[in-house]
């Protein structure tokens, strides 16, 4: 299994571990016999910690592979910023037509924001064009380097590394460059 896909089955693991924890307080609060309606503060538990677990989970999975210009930095506070506006207006929106209680709304729709969220840096984060080609410029250049030390061997007659002194067969070089070209076939 590549990185990547290990980063793709935690991203699909991001939303049961978001709910889990703000799923058992809410059974306990319901176990202990709390009244119903929740109150506005019990209420805002839940969707503040699936919200914050959310965005750290987020961040701490691909932080290494976004390209973190200014720019993008402000954009995904920006869209931060306009995703809670836009769960409030959902939650207002709630109870204005469905005559519902505010907790209600707030419980049904507060993990609205991290969705949005999450959704404008898939935007955001992705990179352009341009950024793809100066990170392939790396690849491909040196053909074939040292697997210990990642000196470049390209030209070399023997399979010793001359840098580090590494022994390889000629299938073990092979099979190490293959490993980096499978990084390239992600990239
Ligand atoms: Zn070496």
């Amino acid at each position: 299994m590549t990185q990547s896909n290990v980063r793709i089955v935690l991203a699909i693991l991001l939303f049961p571990v978001a709910e889990f924890l703000p799923g058992l307080i809410e059974m306990y609060n319901v176990y202990n016999g709390s009244g119903w309606p929740p109150s506005i503060q019990r209420a805002l538990v839940g969707p503040v910690l699936t919200n914050i677990i959310m965005v750290s989970y987020w961040i701490l999975l691909w932080r290494r592979q976004v390209h973190w210009t200014q720019s993008r930095v402000g954009w995904t506070s920006l869209i931060g910023v306009a995703s809670l506006a836009f769960g409030a207006a959902l939650v207002a929106l709630f109870v204005t037509f469905a005559k519902d209680d505010i907790a209600i709304g707030i419980m049904t729709l507060g993990d609205v924001p991290s969705y949005t969220w999450i959704l404008g840096t898939a935007f955001v984060w992705r990179e352009t064009r341009q950024e793809r080609l100066e990170r392939l410029k790396g690849f491909g250049t040196e053909r074939v380097s040292c697997p210990v030390c990642k000196y470049s061997m390209t030209g070399l007659r023997e399979s010793r590394c001359p840098e580090c002194g590494a022994q390889f067969t000629i299938d073990e070089l092979f099979s190490a460059q293959h490993d980096r070209q499978e990084e390239f076939e992600q990239a």
